[in-house]
């Protein structure tokens, strides 16, 4: 029998369109423990396992199958390959997911697609949704023993062979396509009927990339708090080193949890009513940008806790403006001023980490330091990794001499690193091969991301939308979440199921007009004058969420609509 898109085949079963089981009795399907590098035939790929699971609490029965593809020596003369996983439910509702992880990948992690790995799922997993799903760890081990004596660099090491690079960047998404797709053919006998990836962070940065090179192989694209601009976005984690290092010399003094918390408290107290309700969000981004002046915050003598030094107010405003060249070219993006950035998972990223073998650290001044060294620069460089050198690498960056670094090439690296990492047409972006084939992309940024900024993310769209005359929203979603952080956290309603608004838009053709969100149980910076069952539509940018009356609690009580 012939699966088509048009649901020839297909059963209606409750909302859900779902293709009919006919797993283990399909003509050509084979066990799971039949499939192997034997029986899948494809040259350069490795099963080395293939094992039936039984039910658990969380997962349905499913074929695991891991293996590698194109196993080489690279011109570090270390060992790499592209390692991956699949997770094949007995129970197919005839979907694949390619599940795109964060960091810097190095790492196969569960093809499960689980909430833990993947937000924007709404507590329910792709594989107990019956998908088939792939991970796989982009084409270099974060753990090979041959790096353990980089320290904290270890992970960034695969930076020096400039295949692991293009793995990392696209191609190993490229490879493994089509054989993700094989493999399903080989188990079920026949081809996924949908095909759809996710991820957030740099997977939301795969995401992206891969519906602008090959919008045409998947039916669906999801990408949160995506690193579009990854490279141009490290040269602002030297930015924010330099300039915290105005406020406080250790950068992780420069700002207290409480000096934090008082910035955040005082974009709520200007901001937060501009978009029609008092509610601890702020909506009307854009207003917000206009009424905050962080310079009232200024201490007028001696600091005290209602207050910030000028040396505090100087660095982050620079910061909030984005890296500049000495000629005021910018170089990365601004930042908007928004409600969660008190939070700790903002702290995390820029101030402080909290973890030891760090010196405490921030996440920039470590993996995003290595990161910028060893592979978003070329040639790259070889930092030692101990928390003072790559804090180090950070304060003598030169935003001239250096930052463009990112864009340069040499007999080695033929491949700029904005060329491997970023989508092809990041400035000007078209999606012509996802428009051309009518497929969908939804993308959600949090507010108070503090490593991505969202503002990057909103003029990106922007373009979009005038690139395709207006019409961007007939093929691209863009949801921004008050006082999100990264991908998830902060004072923020930041659980919502973006999967399913996305086969629904994909297989139904309902496109999502709003989608709704809810407060996460486990989220403790849920301020305590919340509902725990808050709800808030999120918006198709530039609509924006406004009260319109009713419980303020629910996301009933709103309407999406464009502010004037
Ligand atoms: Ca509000």
């Amino acid at each position: 029998m012939r699966i088509s898109k048009h649901g020839m085949c297909c059963l209606l079963i409750g909302a859900k369109l779902v293709a009919s089981v006919a797993t283990a009795q399909a003509a050509g399907a084979v066990s799971c423990a039949d499939i192997s590098s034997q029986s899948l035939k494809l040259k350069n790929v490795k099963i080395t396992k293939a094992e039936a699971l039984p039910s658990s609490d969380k997962y349905p029965a499913h074929c695991l199958l891991q293996g590698t593809v194109n196993d080489r020596t690279g011109a570090d003369g270390k060992h790499y390959a592209i390692g991956f996983e699949m997770r094949l439910p007995d129970d197919w509702n005839g979907r694949f997911l390619y599940q795109l992880n964060g960091g810097n990948d190095g790492e196969v992690i569960e093809a499960t697609g689980d909430p833990k790995e993947m937000n924007a799922l709404g507590g329910k997993s792709a594989l107990s949704r019956g998908f088939s799903v792939l991970s796989s760890d982009s084409g270099h081990s974060g753990k090979d023993p041959a790096n353990h004596d980089a320290g904290l660099a270890a992970s960034n090491m695969f930076g020096l062979d400039e295949q692991a690079r293009l793995d990392y960047g696209f191609a190993a998404d490229r490879t493994m396509t089509p054989i993700a797709k094989a493999i399903i053919r080989l188990r079920y006998g026949r081809r996924p009927q949908f095909s759809y990836m996710e991820g957030c962070s740099n997977g939301g940065r795969h995401v992206m990339v891969d519906a602008s090179r090959m919008g045409d192989l998947y039916d669906g694209f999801i990408a949160g708090d995506p690193g579009i601009d990854l490279p141009r976005a490290a040269v602002q984690h030297a930015w924010d080193v330099q300039n915290l290092s105005l406020a406080d010399p250790d950068i992780r003094k420069s700002f207290s949890r409480d000096d934090m918390a008082l910035i955040a408290a005082k974009v709520i107290e200007i901001c937060d009513a501009l978009d029609g309700l008092a509610d601890g969000m702020v909506d009307n981004l854009r207003a917000c940008q206009k009424a905050f002046h962080l310079e009232e915050l200024k201490c007028p003598g001696a600091k005290t806790p209602t207050c910030l030094t000028g040396e505090q107010v100087t660095a982050l405003t620079r910061i909030m403006g984005g890296p500049r060249n000495a000629a005021g070219k910018q170089l990365y993006s601004d930042w908007p001023y928004d409600g969660g950035m008190g939070s700790s998972n903002w702290r995390f990223w820029k101030i402080e980490s909290g973890i030891p073998p760090w010196n405490n650290e921030p996440l920039i001044a470590i993996m995003g330091a290595g990161s910028l060294s060893y592979i978003f620069t070329s040639p790259p460089t070889k930092t030692p990794g101990t928390p003072n050198d790559l804090l180090a690498f950070l304060k003598s960056f030169d935003f001239d001499r250096d930052a463009q670094k990112i864009y340069a090439t040499d007999g080695a690296y033929k491949v700029s690193a904005m060329g491997f990492m970023a989508p092809p047409d990041v400035d000007n972006p078209k999606l012509l091969k996802l428009r051309a084939k009518n497929h969908k992309l939804i993308v959600y940024h949090g507010q108070s991301d503090a490593v991505f900024s969202v503002n990057d993310t909103i003029r990106w769209y922007e373009r979009l939308a005038v690139n395709s005359g207006g019409n961007a929203s007939t093929f691209a979603r863009l949801y921004t979440v008050p006082g999100m952080n990264h991908c998830a956290g902060g004072p923020s309603t930041d659980s919502f199921d973006m999967l399913s608004a996305m086969t629904e838009w994909v297989e139904q053709h309902k496109a999502p007009d709003h989608i709704v969100a809810t407060v996460s149980a486990a989220n403790k910076e849920v301020p305590a004058n919340w509902s725990k069952t808050r709800t808030r539509p999120l918006c198709n940018w530039p609509a924006v969420a406004r009260y319109k009356g009713g419980d303020p609690e629910s996301a009933n009580s709103f309407v999406c609509e464009i502010p004037k």
